[in-house]
């Protein structure tokens, strides 16, 4: 495929972690990518990145449980870099406390990104795909969503985008779009850096116990998620739809 008739992938919060790894990694697959985070400025460096080793790329700043900011987002992709043909919903954010002390806001802004984002960037380009009659969608679950202390309210949108990725899969498929999730353990980002700091212990010492409970001894990296989702997303994945794996270096969490 030249760079005039690549396909264009949306990745949302690509400004960094495992977003940004994604979108480096899509660009490096030949995907025209749509680097979506609330920040466009916080976008460039991923930009940049892509540009100079020969891709397309397009920083957008967005929103997206906000519905209004998902369709003008959308249409701005679709006019600079061409209708979407993957997506991958990895946008989130932590809200952690434990039930007791769990505000109602900080309930409905995990659900806000997470379940109500993925809904609504869905929505907006599966007409694309399904005109396209080719289409990915992958979505960001995690091993939270098979229960986690202290964050009932990530985990339940974890385990509903593992509910609406098998739905999607089922109402797609005979468009051509398969709809999977990839459901990340430990992974070294921002996120997992910010749990160690509410919890009062290093990186590197947090780090380092989660490694000693995993399987493969190691904690994940971004390009971990990243290979998955390129997987995903190939060509030869067509026949694999609404399915969860697990990248978390063993068989749970
Ligand atoms: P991260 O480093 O915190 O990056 C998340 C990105 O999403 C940030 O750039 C953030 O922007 C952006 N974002 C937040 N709210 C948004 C919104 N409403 N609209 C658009 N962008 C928004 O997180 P990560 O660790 O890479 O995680 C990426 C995904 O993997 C998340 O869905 C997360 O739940 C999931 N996951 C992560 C792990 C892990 O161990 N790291 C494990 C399992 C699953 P701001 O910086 O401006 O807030």
């Amino acid at each position: 495929m030249t760079q005039q008739d690549s396909r264009t992938a949306v990745v949302t919060g690509a400004a960094r972690g495992i977003g940004a790894a994604t979108a480096r990694r899509l660009a490096r697959d030949g995907f025209a990518v749509a680097v979506l985070d609330l920040d466009a400025d916080a976008c460039a460096p991923v930009v940049e990145e892509i540009v100079s080793a020969g891709g397309r790329a397009l920083a957008v700043g967005a929103d997206v449980s906000d519905e209004r900011s998902v369709t003008e987002a959308v249409a701005r992709v679709t006019g600079e870099l061409g209708a979407p043909a993957v997506l991958v919903n990895n946008a989130g954010i932590i809200r952690d406390n434990l039930l007791f002390k769990m505000s109602t806001d900080d309930w409905d802004a995990v659900m806000g990104v997470h379940l109500r984002g993925a809904f609504l960037m869905s929505r907006a380009v599966q007409k694309f795909m399904t005109e396209a009659r080719w289409g990915r969608i992958v979505n960001l679950s995690s091993t939270s969503a098979l229960g986690n202390r202290g964050q009932a309210n990530y985990a339940a949108a974890k385990a509903g985008l593992q509910g609406f990725t098998k739905t999607l899969a089922l109402e797609l498929g005979k468009f051509g779009v398969t709809v999977n999730a990839i459901a990340p353990g430990f992974i070294e980002t921002e996120m997992t850096a910010a749990t160690a700091e509410r919890l009062g212990v290093p990186f590197e010492d947090f780090k380092k116990a989660a490694a000693g409970q995993i399987p493969v001894q190691r904690t994940g990296r971004p390009e971990d998620v990243a290979h998955t989702v390129s997987f995903f997303v190939s060509e030869g994945a067509g026949f694999v739809s609404g399915q969860v794996i697990y990248v978390a270096g063993g068989p749970r969490a």
